[in-house]
């Protein structure tokens, strides 16, 4: 199913230097590689987050940085140079091989499965020549692409909708299968060959920025929906009010992370919806970033075990302690007073999950396939 010739960026990366992890690619989108510079990844012990310091000193970089970028042609923001797939796994094996390193997501995870199937629930029964919807089968079917623990399958379940999953990591599928008691394929959905047309919801949360290839994969979920089915995914927003006053300020935007390769903008997701037979039933934004940590509590931690709910075990790799700890005083409070501002910024700026504002940092992207 998958038409690898439109998979641009995993046609001829080319590897920075020899031995390098870092690779450059061109637009996954349109295959130019005509970009420019918006922001430079901080060196590994500068990196905010203790879970990515810790996956990054497995990585090797060089003295090569790492950029976020783009593309002139058609506005697509991605990673480049970027992490190589074996590079990418040593990262995610290392992160999330430390227990705990993804606690406090789940209570999360429980309150947005309830909002998303009420909305999808309102888009598939809105059908504007009047007729009662049809289900793809006897019942609802949905496909939750990263499923995780299963949580928004579980609430599918209980209102009566038939569901599959895919998750990558085992663990998480694993724990899926038996909470749900039907299969999660530990892999890509593509691997299910699923017939074209058979579902009515495909969900993607927290995934599509993670991937190499992410046009192609979007591509081919979109196959899988029924005239009228619903895709939902959620990705950053490099349109977001944080990431403006972030270039105002000449100051990093805490958005740009080693694990996302890939960010968007409304005006983007809108031709990429007409180009993959999709129409954008209506997008939303929020700020799950306004938790990002305080660099003095990092302070504190330098040199002390993993802070508990990122790592319980203690890691085989030591996490590197946070550079920016030891920067003058003038630049800490520099940086400390642009994240409060950045919190209040992401307040103000949050869309209602409901309503239409798309200047929060995450967009959620619900589209459709015409009748
Ligand atoms: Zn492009």
């Amino acid at each position: 199913m998958t038409n690898s010739l439109r998979s641009h960026s995993v046609l001829n990366p080319t590897p920075c230097s020899p031995g390098s992890d870092l690779e450059y690619v061109v637009c996954d989108y349109c295959g130019t590689d005509r970009t420019r510079r918006l922001a430079t990844l901080p060196p590994v012990g500068a990196l905010p987050l203790p879970m990515h310091r810790l996956g990054a000193s497995v990585l090797r970089l060089g003295k090569e940085r790492i950029h976020f970028c783009q593309c002139q042609r058609c506005g697509l923001v991605y990673m480049n140079p970027r992490l190589t797939e074996a590079a990418i796994a040593r990262f995610y094996d290392t992160v999330y091989g430390t227990q705990g390193a993804s606690e406090g997501f789940e209570s999360d995870q429980r309150a947005r499965a309830v909002y998303l199937l009420d909305v999808a629930t309102r888009l598939l029964a809105d059908d504007p020549d009047g007729e009662t919807a049809l289900f793809a089968g006897p019942r609802p079917q949905v496909l939750d692409i990263g499923c995780g623990a299963g949580q928004l399958l579980q609430e599918a379940q209980r209102r009566g909708w038939e569901v599959r999953g895919t998750e990558l990591s085992q663990v998480a599928a694993q724990h899926a299968s038996q909470l749900l008691g039907v299969p999660i394929h530990c892999g890509d959905f593509r691997e299910l060959r699923l017939p074209a047309g058979s579902l009515d919801l495909v969900v993607m949360q927290a995934v599509v920025e993670h991937l190499r290839a992410p046009i192609d994969f979007l591509r081919d979920s979109a196959a899988l929906l029924r005239p009228g089915g619903v895709l939902f995914f959620s990705v950053p927003n490099v349109a977001s009010a944080e990431h403006r006053l972030a270039r105002l300020l000449r100051q990093p935007w805490r958005g740009f992370i080693i694990e996302h390769l890939y960010y968007f903008t409304p005006a983007f997701l809108r031709r990429l919806a007409d180009d993959l037979g999709l129409e954008i039933a209506f997008m939303s934004s929020w700020n799950p970033l306004s938790r990002w940590p305080n660099p003095w509590r990092d302070l504190r931690r330098a040199g002390q075990r993993a802070p508990a709910g990122e790592s319980r075990s203690a890691p085989a790799t030591p996490i590197p302690p946070f550079a920016g700890a030891r920067d003058p005083l003038a630049k800490r409070a520099l940086r400390q007073a642009t994240n409060y501002l950045f919190d209040v910024v992401s307040k103000v700026s949050e869309g209602r999950r409901g309503g239409a504002s798309t200047s929060g940092n995450v967009l959620f992207v619900w589209a459709r396939k015409p009748r």
